[in-house]
């Protein structure tokens, strides 16, 4: 199935940048599909999985075979088997009819709402339905997410009997408190509500010939910023300059209208740079920029030669420096003894540990983050003599 411009996968971007869609649609064919490395690993892993689902395998079974140009090692199996066996519990759970790589669509609600679900299983009136991240990077919620809840309402919009729907996320590369499978839990009801006050609006506001483009976290997989042609990031450096800037002159309104440029910017430079990599790591030679070994911290060889003799690193430095040669154990950190295998660990952590006072930073207001006062200025010289 072709991929929509409204696709689920996207659905980030083209909720909170409506004129993405345009853009992208002016770009040449082989950028607006281009795969990145990280993608096409991706990619794999779900069509392995979709296999050993349909199949009935397990994953080790598919070691050292390759899908989608990549190769299936033990580490990438591991991480699909966790994927495969929630959907194989849940289908045992509810029993019903299992859904893998099932291609979906609505077009009775938007000419552009179809797309490819990972795995479903339907047992009325539960519809459970899956998604396998593979990525490592960034940390994929269930709830409130736009692209879980779009996958349901394209599968589910005209099958009334399924009442109670659950939409889990699986992704084991990444760490999260709540562990690699998170959940939200979505009546029809609820599910149609946003869908009619929240998706089909933001489909519509993509077709708009002035739809405005917005910048932010969603420009990191938007193909128009990969191809470096995105007019809001232009406009970001249109206000750049060697003089020295004199922001102290700007006024608040001034001020926050460039800082809304930040984040295009930020996003424009991170795949200027990626750019730049790939065509030298394919032998580009570009004057100014070499390519170097990235920075690494050294590390002791496990195995030495003492007296002609094979020792291991800690018998020869023990050898020559006894106990100087150790560190003496030291309490690991929260985050550390949170992920050891105890089950008393996190309840541990949650009651001894605290986040001392660090002074402020700035974030973005997103509506959920509780913001504070600044310090007054008698706070700040407190015990100062003056
Ligand atoms: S790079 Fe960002 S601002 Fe530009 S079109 Fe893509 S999503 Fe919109």
């Amino acid at each position: 199935m072709a991929h929509s411009p409204l696709g689920a996968s996207a659905h980030l971007r083209w909720e909170n940048c409506p004129g993405s869609v345009r853009e992208i649609a002016k770009l040449p064919e082989e950028l607006r599909n281009y795969e990145s490395e990280f993608a096409k690993e991706g990619t794999a892993m779900h069509e392995a999985s979709a296999l050993a689902l349909n199949a009935g395998l397990d994953m080790s079974e598919l070691v050292g075979r390759t899908f989608n140009g990549i190769e299936i090692t033990g580490e990438l199996a591991d991480f699909c088997q966790e994927y495969v066996d929630a959907v194989r519990f849940a289908h045992e759970l509810h029993g019903g009819e299992l859904l893998v790589e099932r291609s979906i669509e609505a077009s009775a609600l938007h000419k552009d709402a179809y797309g490819t679900l990972d795995a479903a299983v339907l047992s009325a009136p539960v519809a459970c339905i899956f998604d396998l991240k593979g990525g490592e990077g960034i940390v994929v919620e269930a709830e409130d997410n736009g692209q879980f809840r779009q996958y349901a309402w394209m599968l589910l919009h005209d099958k009334p009997e399924f009442t109670d729907i659950v939409l889990t996320v699986v992704q084991p590369r990444r760490e999260h408190s709540e562990g690699f499978l998170r959940s939200e839990t979505l009546t029809r009801a609820e599910l149609e509500h946003w869908a009619n006050t929240k998706m089909l609006p933001a489909m519509r506001a993509t077709e708009s010939e002035n739809a405005p483009l917005k910048a932010g976290e969603w420009c990191r997989f938007c193909p128009v910023n990969k191809a470096l042609a995105c007019p809001k990031t232009e406009q970001a450096f249109g206000f750049m300059s060697n003089e020295p800037p004199k922001f102290e002159v700007l006024s608040d309104a001034a001020l926050l209208d460039q800082l809304k440029l930040v984040k295009a910017a930020k996003f424009y430079i991170a795949a200027l740079e990626g750019e730049r990599l790939k065509r030298m790591m394919a032998g580009a030679k570009l004057p100014g920029w070499l390519l170097v070994p990235k920075r690494a911290d050294r590390i002791f060889r496990q195995t030495v030669e003492v007296n002609g003799a094979p020792c291991g690193i800690e018998e020869a430095a023990s050898r020559w420096f006894g106990k100087e040669a150790f560190t003496e154990p030291a309490l690991k950190s929260p985050a550390q003894l949170e992920k050891i295998k105890h089950p008393e660990a996190k309840a541990f952590v949650a009651r001894y540990a605290y986040k001392p006072e660090n002074g402020l930073t700035v974030a973005e207001d997103d509506g959920k983050t509780v913001g504070v006062e600044p310090p007054k200025p008698e706070a700040v010289f407190a015990g100062v003599k003056l």
